[in-house]
């Protein structure tokens, strides 16, 4: 089986519940939903190669042919993972799930747990390689940022991630309502009220601008009276120029 990634890479984890982990990235090709502060240039078929770090933390890409086997790819995680030891390695996008099957092939030749970087949408795939995931961060996509909304999709998706250790993240901009976030919270609440929650607020790109404090409060206030652990955490490898 083979797939085309954008890149292979050693990091650390600048987001969620495992900020400051280091971290191995696979970042693959496409999304099934299109964000407005979406960063990630992922256009399937528009990576003729792949770039892969030639040592953990160097900053030297190999650019390697693609498509990659599922076997190459392992063994450059497995690689990665000899020189400096990494907490996990996460598959990121796009949208990872959109190559559930090649994960899976992937993720057999591992000895680092699978992390999973997702949109929270993708249920169906989700369930057929929830036995080999081990950590799930969840986004939930708010109406004001992508053309269709994502509730019952997201739903269904915290119904089967619930079973790994999973946490939801938001994020919260200028543009975000009151009353969406609010359905989003409710949404938690019913399905999996005890799931930490993230509050990002967004870092500014592509027309997008950052919430006031008082409304990272107010959100904050909002989600504390619903669920059991909410936390504001922003995007911190931007802040100490990571990948
Ligand atoms: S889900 Fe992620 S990759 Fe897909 S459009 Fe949104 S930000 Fe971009």
């Amino acid at each position: 089986m083979k797939e085309n990634l954008i890149e292979i890479f050693s990091s650390i984890q600048g987001e969620g519940k495992y900020v400051g982990c280091r971290q191995v990235f696979v970042r693959l090709e496409g999304c099934n939903l299109d964000c407005k502060y979406c960063d990630t240039e992922n256009t399937p078929g528009s990576h003729a190669r792949c770039d892969v770090e030639t040592y953990a933390g160097s900053r030297e890409f190999a650019k390697l042919p693609n498509p990659r086997s599922a076997e190459q790819t392992a063994m450059e995680i497995n690689r990665l993972c000899k020189e400096v030891p990494h907490q996990a390695v996460s598959f990121t996008g796009g949208e990872p799930l959109l190559h559930a099957a090649y994960i899976r092939e992937v993720a057999k030749e591992l000895e680092v747990p699978v992390f999973l970087e997702t949109n929270g949408t993708l249920y169906e795939q989700l369930a057929e390689i929830i036995d080999v995931v081990d950590i799930i961060s969840m986004d939930i996509k708010l109406p004001s940022i992508i053309s269709k909304p994502q509730w019952e999709a997201h739903k269904r998706f915290i119904e089967v991630a619930k079973a790994k250790d999973l946490y939801i993240k938001l994020v919260v901009g200028e543009e975000t309502t009151e009353e969406e976030f609010r359905q989003a919270i409710d949404l938690v609440a019913e399905t999996a009220p005890e799931t930490l929650f993230i509050i990002q607020p967004v870092t500014p790109y592509g027309g997008c601008k950052a919430a006031s404090p008082e409304k990272i409060l107010i959100c904050q206030n909002y989600a504390l009276s619903k669920l059991k652990d909410v936390r504001v955490i922003p995007q911190t490898h931007k802040m100490i120029a990571q990948l």
